[in-house]
């Protein structure tokens, strides 16, 4: 078995974990001994993938304002959202896009030089700021570039974490398992942050790459750390059919229409003034009411659809602005869009909820931080806007970073590590699963698991179909114990991966379908056609999930209202 040990240790090479580093490195002039853990290659975090933008208030003189960036952001969570961390979110942002200039990135620009911003659902200014449809790329390069520049920072690529190691309220350690090598080791470190990203691959029809499956989450859930409102899951408005690959909204600000098959811009119907750039929640409900009444096109696998029209846009715009779209559409849908439109419907795209963390990003247990997706800061409350993902990841991977840099001034020693813990998860992991033998198949399981999240804790949900869900995740668990693994070895055995990364996804399950039984109401990203109204006199509060081996335990927190009490949501 291997002992590693670092200071600092970066769970996820991301965005949030990269600014993370980056930060950590930065305040201490390259001095403090970083470990970046990543079960992939670093530049393959699905940070890379991000489209359309990153949003900030820059032009006050044009009108814009942080505070109106805020209210944006509140109204659009369905006021679930936590307004002190919103107005810090919104003030730090315009920092980080001139921060990410100084580091070299290539912002996409204004005839006149200025840095460039589009139109974004739910915004009320035009304030995605972007590098063409390829920000998230740009925006990891520029990280990893400005981070050669200090020492101390070692990366463990395709190093898989199994668990996280607490004794007595303390983090101490990471168990895990090297890929390439097939050694299982621990990681011991002084303090944690957790940037493991989301976990929307439960879903079957998702924009999300094969990797996001909620590792980080499910490892802090089972190690007594609590979850905050999982049931939150975003469905974005046009993932591409069949594949489900992301067509960004940007699509869409830039002009984008969506239409029926009558041909109508159906969006005027249901959000008069801002039509195809209302919030995703919205957006997304209106696509699945066309869809279930008769007017949308059938697709293959019933994944049916309605068209996203660029045409009027023009082949000069789209080769400029949408270059990604273009290519994605022609290469996986044979379709162009400077001729054609897009097949599109709602795929889950973001987890709203993720570990409960403070306004500082700071878990309940002691020397663990967690940022970006895997966190829940209760910055997009029930539905987060468009570009504001990259931007917390941005703003709380550098807030985490100088929180753990003066953490560690105090705390000098490395804590004593729970020895037969490390043994007894290196048994799990491998003796566990290959001693499993049975008729079942763990990739059948998997797509089940998939099937049933998308039609029964989807867009639209019902009591009876969550509960149909609940039991049904439980018998998915109880046969994965009967799935035998064909490949037993330990080096870059994905069978492996994949019935690990299954357990965390079946324990996530259950955590969203027993917060969205329990929440009757209808909330942001959360749309329950048996309790259809907002419930703010019963529901107007954070669901903390806790393990527990019969099944989450849930409790409920107060959401912090500083400026704005809530109001009926139009758009
Ligand atoms: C297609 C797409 C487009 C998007 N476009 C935008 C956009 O335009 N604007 C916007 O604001 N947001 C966008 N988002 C959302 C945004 O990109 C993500 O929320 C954000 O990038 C997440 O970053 P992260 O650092 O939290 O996690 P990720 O980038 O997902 O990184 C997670 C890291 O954790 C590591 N990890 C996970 N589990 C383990 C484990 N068990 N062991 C070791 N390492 C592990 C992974 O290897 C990876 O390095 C988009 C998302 C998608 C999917």
């Amino acid at each position: 078995m291997q002992e590693l040990s670092h200071d600092l240790l970066i769970l996820g090479s991301g965005l949030a974990g990269l600014r993370a580093a980056l930060e950590a490195a930065r305040q201490t002039k390259g001095k403090l001994d970083i470990a970046i853990i990543s079960k992939t290659q670093l530049m393959r975090s699905h940070s890379v993938c991000a489209e359309g933008g990153t949003a900030a208030a820059l032009r006050p003189e044009e009108g814009d304002s942080l505070e109106l960036h805020a209210w944006d952001t509140v109204k659009g969570s369905d006021f679930l959202a936590d307004q002190d961390v919103v107005e810090r979110f919104a003030a730090a942002m315009p920092g980080e896009i001139l921060q990410l200039e100084h580091w070299g990135i290539p912002w996409s620009r204004k005839p006149d030089g200025r840095i460039d911003q589009r139109p974004f659902g739910g915004h009320s200014f035009d304030r995605a700021v972007y590098a063409a449809d390829k920000t998230g790329f740009f925006e990891m390069q520029a990280l990893y570039d400005t981070l050669q520049k200090y020492g101390g920072v070692v990366r463990y690529d395709e190093y898989y974490v199994t668990s996280i190691l607490i004794e007595n309220n303390r983090f101490c350690g990471l168990t895990f398992w090297n890929l390439a090598t097939g050694e299982f080791g621990v990681i011991r470190g002084k303090a944690l942050i957790i940037a493991t990203g989301g976990a929307c691959r439960i879903y079957g029809f998702t924009t999300y790459s094969y990797t996001v499956t909620g590792d980080g989450m499910a490892m802090a859930y089972r190690a007594g750390l609590p979850l905050k409102d999982m049931e939150f899951v975003q469905f974005h408005p046009t993932g591409l059919v069949p594949s489900g690959i992301l067509i960004t909204e940007a699509a869409r600000g830039e002009g984008g229409y969506l239409t029926n098959n009558r041909g109508e811009r159906f969006m005027k119907e249901y959000a008069a003034s801002k039509i195809e750039l209302a919030p995703r929640d919205i957006v997304a409900r209106s696509e699945m009411i066309e869809i279930e009444q008769g007017r949308g096109f059938a697709g293959p696998r019933g994944l049916d659809y309605v068209n996203l029209d660029l045409r009027h846009l023009g082949a000069d715009r789209i080769n400029e602005r949408l270059p990604l779209i273009r290519e994605v559409a022609i290469k996986f849908n044979d379709i162009d869009p400077i001729t054609a439109p897009i097949p599109v419907r709602p795929a889950a795209h973001y987890s709203m909820g993720g570990i409960h963390v403070n306004i500082d990003g700071k878990t309940p247990a002691e020397g663990i931080w967690a940022a970006g997706e895997a966190a829940c800061i209760s910055l997009h409350g029930a539905n987060r806007l468009g570009a504001n993902s990259t931007a917390e990841c941005l703003v709380w991977g550098g807030i985490t970073g100088g929180e753990v840099v003066r953490y560690l001034q105090h705390e000098r020693h490395l804590p004593a590590l729970p020895a037969d813990r490390v043994r007894e998860e290196e048994q799990r992991v491998f003796a566990g699963f290959f001693r499993r033998k049975g008729k079942e198949n763990l990739y059948t399981i998997r797509q089940e698991l998939r099937d049933l999240m998308d039609n029964k804790a989807g867009v639209f949900r019902t009591a009876r179909e969550l509960q149909e869900a609940q039991e049904e995740i439980r018998e998915l668990g109880q046969r994965l114990q009967e799935a035998g693994l064909t490949d037993q070895s330990r080096i870059y055995n994905t069978d492996l991966i994949s019935a690990i990364e299954l357990e965390n996804m079946l324990d996530l399950a259950q955590t969203i379908v027993a917060g969205a039984l329990t929440r009757e109401e209808s909330r942001g990203g959360h749309a329950r056609r048996d309790f259809p109204e907002r419930d703010d006199s019963n529901w107007l509060k954070h669901t903390l999930a806790y393990y527990t081996p019969q099944g989450p335990r849930l409790e409920y927190i107060p959401v912090a209202i500083t400026m704005w009490q809530p109001v009926e949501r139009k758009y």
